[in-house]
């Protein structure tokens, strides 16, 4: 039996095979996942983890895909992405408990709303709450792995446990939570704040980003800023900005963004990152460490 038949029998939300990875990701490029799949619920997602474990599937967590270039040959095995029932928001005291599902601009909304501050940052961070933890999420001077108090996830066994902030290591966009499991939620502790004024601080930051960065598909920052200046600034220095493969080009706007007007594969854009790596290196003999995770297989 193959996994969408033996899968697809225990589970409610079902199962697609060969799905595109470009329908999926921010850059809008990235070939067919084998397996497709959408748990329902946490028991469900255990039930993954474990036909991985027994099959020897490889098994990829996929959140919003804006921190992922897929390459064009697709993704080997089960990719399981926390949709719709991992999206979901409760406040309890002055913390909020949400999904892994969960948009991260929707929380920091939320929050607002609820008169919390502390994430008014990640409002306009296209991504998840599961991949702005793992990734450790951060801007205008913030990040959200200072707002975690705990988290819900499943190991790679099956198990599904709760981990305490001492657990947890949080650095410049990483953390150790990706080889723990895969977050289920987090609880997140948050300052008591004025609602009027978070708002206007979640409004600031979205008019901010639309300023700033190029509206066509992306994601986000391509390079990690390093030590001596940030990556935009080297990159725009080295004379990069409008460099191009194929239809991917490196934003006039933004130059550490590589953006891609339509029609560019995983390819191109991988190669991109290569040239810019190269001049780069070249010009100032920084080696730029990419921020995006590159995955899958090439065609
Ligand atoms: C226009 C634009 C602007 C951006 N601006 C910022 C910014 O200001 N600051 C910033 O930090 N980032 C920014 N990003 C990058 C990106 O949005 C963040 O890194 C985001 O946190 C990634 O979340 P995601 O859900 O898309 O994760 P994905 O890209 O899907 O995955 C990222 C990693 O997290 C893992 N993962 C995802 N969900 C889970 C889970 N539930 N459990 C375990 N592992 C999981 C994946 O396996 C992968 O390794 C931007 C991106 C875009 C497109």
């Amino acid at each position: 039996m193959n996994p969408k038949q033996e899968l697809g029998r225990r589970l409610q939300a079902g199962i697609k095979e060969s799905e595109p990875m470009s329908l999926h990701t921010s850059w809008k490029v990235g070939g067919p996942a084998d397996y497709y799949l959408l748990p329902a619920d946490e028991g469900e997602l255990q039930e993954i983890v474990r036909y991985g474990n027994k099959t020897g599937l490889p098994l990829f967590v996929f959140g919003n895909g804006t921190n992922l270039l897929v390459r064009d040959g697709g993704i080997r095995g089960l990719v399981v992405h926390l949709g719709a029932p991992f999206n979901y928001i409760y406040r309890e005291g002055s913390s909020l408990r949400a999904g892994a599902g969960t948009p991260l601009t929707m929380l920091a909304r939320e929050a607002a709303k609820e008169g919390l501050g502390g994430l008014g940052f990640g409002a306009g961070i296209p991504g998840s709450l599961g991949g702005a933890l793992v990734m450790n999420a951060g801007a205008f001077g913030s990040y959200i792995g200072r707002l975690v108090s705990k988290i819900r996830l499943v190991r790679f066994d099956g198990k599904a446990i709760t981990l305490g902030r001492e657990d947890i290591v949080f650095g410049y966009r990483k953390s150790n939570l990706a080889e723990k499991g895969i977050i289920v939620e987090a609880l997140l502790e948050l300052g008591k704040g004025d609602s009027e004024e978070l708002n206007r601080e979640v409004e600031h930051c979205l008019a901010e980003r639309r300023r700033r960065h190029p509206a066509l598909p992306s994601a986000g920052s391509v390079f990690r800023n390093p030590p001596e200046r940030p990556a935009g600034s080297l990159i725009e220095e080295a004379g990069g900005k409008g460099l191009s493969v194929g239809p991917a080009r490196v934003s006039e706007k933004h130059a550490n963004f590589i953006i891609n007007p339509g029609g560019a594969s995983a390819g191109d854009i991988e190669e991109l990152i290569e040239r810019v790596r190269r001049l780069v290196r070249e010009k100032f003999a920084v080696e730029l460490q990419a921020e995006v995770r590159i995955i899958g297989e090439k065609r």
